[in-house]
């Protein structure tokens, strides 16, 4: 739907820190594996887009990643190609997750929105189509109920608003002591809505012991300074990545 991307081609990107791996000009340079690579193909991306470039050889790498881009940009394929990458490693791990009254995903992808969320989740679903990774979505604004039954069913990443999201784990049906993988999607639009207090303690909830270490991706279209705090808090290592100008 509608991304220009001659117009995307020129744009400046800025990117800064340790060791950065080098964007790629196709698809084909990462190491993605055959269900994804089959999935881009079937999702009919040809090549990446400017961000795509930058941030994937970051994210697939395992890095942690502060990611600044307009919408429209692609940044959803940045996050979801190493948690569908990374779970699909992990599933067959011998310890067990959950059981069926408590859900553990191993990825979490908050966004501000039910529309948000729904879009992310429908765009992961191509993603993992065919692979067996299991999806869910919770949001607010319509009765729990149905969401906890999906939860039931397993779930492997969840799409959530922090809202959503705390209900479920006060009720003790959702765990995210499993989680590897955390993403924070339009991360100044949640902070502009009131949830940082929500995210910093649903962040609380899940630290990982070593060696497992979490990744954690953070965008934005803003770097404003309660953002800059937030990756200070939350990120290690990270490369920071601006494509396009950017506001603050
Ligand atoms: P953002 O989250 O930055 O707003 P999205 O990830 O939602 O952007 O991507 C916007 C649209 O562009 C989506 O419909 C997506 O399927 C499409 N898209 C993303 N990357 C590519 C690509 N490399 N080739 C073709 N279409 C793409
Ligand atoms: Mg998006």
């Amino acid at each position: 739907n509608g991304i220009n991307f001659d117009a995307y081609e020129d744009i400046p990107v800025q990117a800064t820190g340790e060791n950065i791996p080098a964007p790629v000009k196709a698809f084909e340079e990462i190491d993605l594996g055959d269900a994804l690579k089959q999935n881009i193909k079937r999702c009919k991306f040809l090549k990446p887009t400017p961000i795509q470039r930058h941030a994937i050889p970051v994210t697939v790498a395992g890095r942690d990643l502060m990611a600044c881009a307009q919408t429209g940009s692609g940044k959803t394929a940045a996050f979801c190609f190493p948690i569908i990458r990374g779970v699909l490693k992990r599933r067959f791990s011998p310890a067990g997750r959950g059981g069926r009254a408590l859900a553990c995903p191993l990825a979490l992808i908050l966004s501000p929105t039910r529309e948000l969320s729904c879009q992310i989740y429908e765009e992961a679903k191509k993603f993992a189509h065919g692979t067996g990774v299991k999806l869910a979505v919770a949001y607010g604004g319509t009765p729990i109920a149905q969401q906890l039954r999906n939860l039931e069913k397993g779930v492997d990443i969840l799409v959530a608003t922090p809202g959503r999201l705390v209900d479920m784990i006060e009720r003790e049906r959702l765990s995210l002591r499993m989680i590897k993988y955390l993403t924070l999607d339009e991360a100044d639009r949640m902070l502009d809505m009131g949830f940082e207090q929500q995210i910093r303690k649903i962040v609380e909830q899940m630290d990982m012991p070593p060696p497992g270490r979490r990744q954690t991706m953070l965008f934005s279209a803003t770097f404003p300074n309660n953002i800059q705090r937030m990756a200070a808090d939350f990120l290690s290592n990270y490369v920071f990545l601006a494509i396009g100008r950017v506001g603050s």
